[in-house]
């Protein structure tokens, strides 16, 4: 099932329209609205109006996690801080990125559609395996459930002992955890002799900064149920730029918010598909703090072939 069939199963000539017409907005206001990129796009000596066609993104500068840090707290935010409804610190803590209640209506309908490809719905029970400290992206997670009508195991209790009792007394059909958390819970539930029919489970949602294939793999191995990848990125939003569908063939892009571009890492020049390189952003939808090409330090491979699920976006292949 497709949550936004418009979005989601764009044409090719119909996606290049709504892209290049969000392009041409985003620049004008990072130009107007941020000094940095006016400076950036000045010293390329490019005039702004000329970006007018989704192509014309590869006469834009790159961002890098260096200007996001130099430019820490404010400098890349485009309107008075109280317009903003969210800001996420990095891990690091040296940079920021800021979300409108737009923006995090956005995130949590990418997140659905992810939720909607891999078939978790309100049929669904669903426990996140805790990390000492909780991501923003197992926050904005849950609230997307939530409104989904899936019911959602909320507890403070973090040992492996107690999310099994949980996932036996709730009947939990579906886990949510990072990879290196579903790696040792998969460890305890070996130690504990707990094999997959002693458990409700039906499949898992990997919250990945970084998941490749063969990781994901892995964990399918351990735990004898399919595990999806809901891609995000500390730097531009922790969850929800990319998905798995159910037939597993790549990672959905939400294209119509992220536009996706590989690029050589030494050189900067846009690789083909099907070239391994590195992962560049631009956020076309973002309003509060909004990136040009941002390089995000992953090596991936992009497909724009069609999906057997019916969906029309890019997809990606995190290579290790
Ligand atoms: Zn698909």
């Amino acid at each position: 099932m497709i949550l936004n069939t418009t979005a989601e199963t764009m044409t090719a000539s119909e996606k290049e329209l709504i892209q290049s017409q969000k392009l041409q907005k985003l620049v004008e206001r990072c130009y107007k609205k941020i000094y940095f990129y006016q400076q950036r796009i000045d010293a390329l000596n490019i005039n702004y109006t000329s970006i007018t066609h989704i192509h014309d993104i590869s006469k834009l500068p790159f961002t890098t996690a260096n200007d996001l840090a130099i430019n820490y707290p404010f400098g890349l935010l485009t309107m008075p801080i109280n317009g903003v409804a969210r800001f996420e610190q990095t891990t690091d803590f040296h940079k920021v990125i800021g979300f409108t209640i737009q923006d995090l209506a956005w995130q949590k309908e990418m997140i659905a559609r992810t939720l909607f490809a891999c078939h978790i719905n309100a049929a669904s029970i669903l426990l996140e395996l805790p990390e000492p400290f909780p991501s923003s992206g197992a926050r904005s997670l849950q609230q997307t459930a939530e409104n989904l009508g899936i019911a959602v195991i909320v507890s403070h209790e973090s040992d492996d002992q107690s999310c099994l009792k949980k996932i036996l007394d709730f009947g939990v059909t579906t886990l949510f955890a990072t990879p290196n958390k579903l790696l040792a819970f998969a460890d305890f539930l070996q130690k504990q002799n707990i094999a997959k029919h002693d458990i409700p489970l039906i499949n898992i949602i990997c919250e990945a900064h970084h998941c490749p294939a063969n990781l994901r793999d892995t964990l399918m191995d351990k735990f004898q149920v399919p595990v999806y990848t809901l891609y995000g990125h500390p730097d531009i939003m922790c969850l929800g730029i990319a998905g798995e569908c159910y037939q597993q063939k790549g990672l959905h892009i939400q294209d119509d918010h992220f536009y996706p571009e590989i690029i050589n890492p030494h050189d900067g020049k846009i690789l083909d598909d099907g070239q391994p390189g590195e992962l560049v952003l631009t956020t076309l939808s973002r309003e509060a703090t909004p990136l040009l090409r941002y390089r995000t330090d992953e090596t991936a491979i992009l497909t724009h072939e069609h999906c057997p699920c019916g969906r029309t976006s890019a997809r990606l292949t995190l290579v290790p």
